[in-house]
């Protein structure tokens, strides 16, 4: 069975923005079906298309998985349904988006999936995170994301501290 690389991006607006992506990498760490090897730190964002909506906290991962790209994306929208994601407004305030950013160097474009992701070269708040775990990722069709990066304004998009204030003063 052969294991291939993911990315995926992390996002949440509503109930405690870090607390959803913490809940949702400890639901991906103990699936068996696949092995998530990296996670970004947490970031404060501006939101985007729908900029009326509290600030979004996002994050970006890497995981190793036997399970198809159709298969992953299914194990995605499950643990946002689990963590009560109702799809209404298009860019709206969500509780937990997860999107498959890229997998192992494929193309899909059916109307289930798309990859690489359509809007990923073009968000700073999915560069950021990916560039602290992937700088020389390649993205089919669009290049490396270090390059990808270096053509988007990063305004807007802040690393939050991996402990409280409080925590970090103690240490
Ligand atoms: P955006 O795709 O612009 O980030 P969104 O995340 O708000 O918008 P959703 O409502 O979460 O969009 O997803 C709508 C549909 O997009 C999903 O039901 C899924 O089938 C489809 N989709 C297509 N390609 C992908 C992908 N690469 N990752 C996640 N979902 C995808
Ligand atoms: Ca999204
Ligand atoms: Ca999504």
């Amino acid at each position: 069975m052969q294991l291939r690389s993911a990315f995926i991006g992390l996002g949440s607006n509503l109930e405690d923005p870090a607390a959803q992506l913490d809940r949702a990498l400890a639901a991906l760490a103990a699936r068996g079906d696949l092995r998530l090897d990296a996670v970004s730190s947490y970031y404060r964002t501006a939101p985007w298309g729908e900029t009326a909506q509290p600030a979004f906290v996002n994050a970006a991962a890497r995981l190793e998985t036997a399970l198809s790209p159709e298969a992953l994306l299914d194990v995605l929208i499950a643990i946002e349904s689990a963590a009560g994601r109702r799809r209404e407004l298009r860019w709206g305030p969500r509780t937990l988006d997860l999107d498959l950013l890229a997998f192992d160097g494929e193309r899909r474009d059916t109307p289930r999936l798309t990859l690489p992701h359509p809007h990923l070269h073009e968000r700073a708040f999915v560069l950021v995170p990916l560039a602290e775990i992937a700088p020389a990722l390649e993205i089919p069709g669009r290049g490396r994301i270090d390059a990808l990066l270096a053509r988007v304004n990063p305004a807007g998009v802040e690393r939050l501290p991996r402990y409280p204030e409080s925590m970090e003063s103690r240490k």
